[in-house]
């Protein structure tokens, strides 16, 4: 999943991982757990989640390799908040074609910059189960255990922003070189930005 923070990737991925059931890997996710744990991990990234740059790639690579490893992983994963970096992708194409696989889908979220630190400052997360809600776009049910990230204050947000159109946007050429980019309107409602990413899924995974 490509697009920049707010797109909707996080809420799309878990879906899809549930209906094609495939792995859910979301980097920003991982990280987070690590702070929560304090783990060695966690300690060294969270001033630099806190500031809304991004991880170095060295760091950030390992973990997705550890992560592609796990039981879960063997049907393939729903990569989300990763690759960010050009050299991330490049790693990421070096370690699936070691495993003979290959990236099968790029979806791209394409969402306006207006909209996007309104649905971040918005952005809510039910911290026992994970799911994604947004106060006004996606209510959460009464009894939600809700909690907002540190880094969807609006100033960090617009840091989020601004790494994201330095170096994570070239991807986009990268991944439509490579013949799987494919974009999707990420202001539609969520549903049916779901619908439509399901079905390029499922052809892409048939072909
Ligand atoms: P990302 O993982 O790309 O940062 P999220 O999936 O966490 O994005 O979504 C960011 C916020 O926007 C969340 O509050 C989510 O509920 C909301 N959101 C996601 N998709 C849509 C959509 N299509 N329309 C309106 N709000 C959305
Ligand atoms: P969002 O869903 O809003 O785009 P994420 O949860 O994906 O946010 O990421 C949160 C933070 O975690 C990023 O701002 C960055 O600090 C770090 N992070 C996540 N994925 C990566 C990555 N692939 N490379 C470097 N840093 C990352």
């Amino acid at each position: 999943m490509i697009g920049p923070p707010g797109a909707g990737k996080g809420t799309q991925a878990k879906e899809l991982a549930g209906l094609l059931e495939l792995a859910h890997v979301s980097t920003g996710d991982l990280f987070r757990d690590n702070i929560r744990a304090g783990s060695a991990l966690g300690k060294r990234v969270e001033e630099i989640l806190a500031s809304g740059a991004l991880v170095p790639d060295a760091v950030t690579i390992e973990l997705v390799r550890e992560r592609l490893r796990a039981q879960d992983c063997v049907r393939g994963a729903i990569l989300d908040g990763f690759p960010r970096t050009l050299p991330q992708a490049e790693a990421l194409g070096v370690l699936l074609a070691e495993a003979g696989d290959k990236i099968n889908l790029a979806p791209y979220i394409k969402v306006s910059d207006q909209v996007l630190v309104e649905r971040l400052t918005g952005r809510r997360t039910d911290r026992r189960t994970g799911k994604i809600y947004h106060v006004k776009y996606n209510p959460p049910p009464a009894g939600a255990d809700l909690e907002q990230r540190p880094d969807d204050a609006e100033h960090t947000v617009r840091r989020r922003i601004a790494e994201y159109y330095a170096n994570t946007a070239p991807l986009l050429e990268y991944f439509r070189a490579a013949g799987v980019l494919q974009e999707f309107d990420g202001e539609l409602a969520i549903g049916d930005v779901l619908k439509l990413i399901v079905t390029a899924a499922r052809e892409r995974l048939a072909a």
